[in-house]
């Protein structure tokens, strides 16, 4: 199938887009980033945007780089870039460490970080990332700038706070303290598909004990989202078999899972205790 007919918008600034959107947003006119997930979703004819704007060829969009304590990762940085670290620490190794989940090379190559975040998908690795450590999300349309934290930002399945008329101009990513610890761990039937369950989880010791625990979990409900259950079990306890089993029981009680064809309820509960439980023990490998 071939898409249905649109108009393409071109812009080169920031501005520009914002204002081309500001006029066809009521059209259902769309950004156009990487194009992996917006283009098969046209060419099956289940989108059919009457305008795209696409933002490829705008400089200021490909910024990556530390501003202050984040990481600011601009609307045309694909997901290829975090092949390898691009900040020392942590974080950087985080990121380097999720994005060989995310899809086929080619569709790394081309698709964007704010892209995945913009579409939310439910089993998005980045979205689960952004949910896990607190992202911030960067909104620009005609009528100004907002910032909005991961938790208000994600509504649902590929439902966001975003309003049609603004662009995710950027996302924001605390850096993480040096010695954080973090594991990521998920479930798919086949290398490269969506996954059924992930966990990300990170945190700090003190004593030998753990302090700021972060655990969320996407892919099994219709937002990643933090677990403050699972956080609950892990907070002053010593890392380990005990405490990480009760955090991945108390996330598996703590879900609302999606069901499907292939994968019942009871299954992705389960699923989402192992996937929490592995995701914690990485953090000690
Ligand atoms: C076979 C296949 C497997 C995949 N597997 C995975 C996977 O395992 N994990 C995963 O996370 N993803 C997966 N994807 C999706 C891929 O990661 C996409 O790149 C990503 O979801 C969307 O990014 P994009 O830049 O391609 O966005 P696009 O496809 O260009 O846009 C997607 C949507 O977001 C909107 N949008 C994009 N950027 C912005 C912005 N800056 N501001 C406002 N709105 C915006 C668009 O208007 C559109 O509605 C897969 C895709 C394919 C085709």
């Amino acid at each position: 199938m071939k898409p249905a007919q649109f108009s393409y918008h071109a812009p080169k600034t920031v501005d520009e887009a914002i204002a081309v959107l500001a006029e066809v947003a009521p059209q259902d006119g769309r950004i156009l980033a990487g194009g992996q997930s917006l283009v098969p979703t046209m060419a099956f004819r289940l989108a059919r945007p009457t305008h795209l704007v696409d933002i490829n060829g705008i400089d200021a969009l490909r910024r990556l780089e530390v501003d202050g304590d984040e990481l600011c990762i601009g609307a045309c940085v694909r997901h290829e870039a975090f092949r390898r670290p691009v900040v020392a620490g942590p974080l950087g190794e985080l990121l380097a460490t999720v994005v060989r989940y995310i899809a086929h090379y080619p569709i790394r190559t081309r698709g964007t970080f704010c892209g995945s975040i913009a579409h939310a998908d439910p089993a998005s690795e980045w979205c689960t990332v952004a949910a896990a450590l607190g992202a911030t999300m960067v909104a620009k349309s005609v009528r100004g700038t907002r910032s909005i934290p991961a938790r208000e930002f994600f509504a649902g399945i590929m439902t966001t706070a975003l309003d049609d008329d603004e662009l995710l101009s950027e996302v924001r990513l605390p850096l993480l303290a040096p010695d954080t610890r973090f594991g990521f761990y998920e479930f798919s039937r086949r290398a490269g598909d969506f996954a059924i369950a992930m966990a990300v989880s990170c945190y700090r010791t003190s004593e030998g004990k753990i302090v700021a625990p972060r655990v969320a979990v996407g892919g099994a409900e219709p937002k990643a989202r933090r677990i403050a259950a699972a956080e609950q079990a892990l907070v002053g306890a010593v890392p380990g078999p005990d405490s990480f089993a009760a955090a991945a029981a108390a996330a598996a009680a703590d879900v609302d899972p999606m069901e499907d064809a292939m994968t019942s309820a009871d299954y992705r509960r389960d699923l989402v205790g192992t996937v929490t439980r592995r995701a914690l023990e990485r953090s000690l490998s």
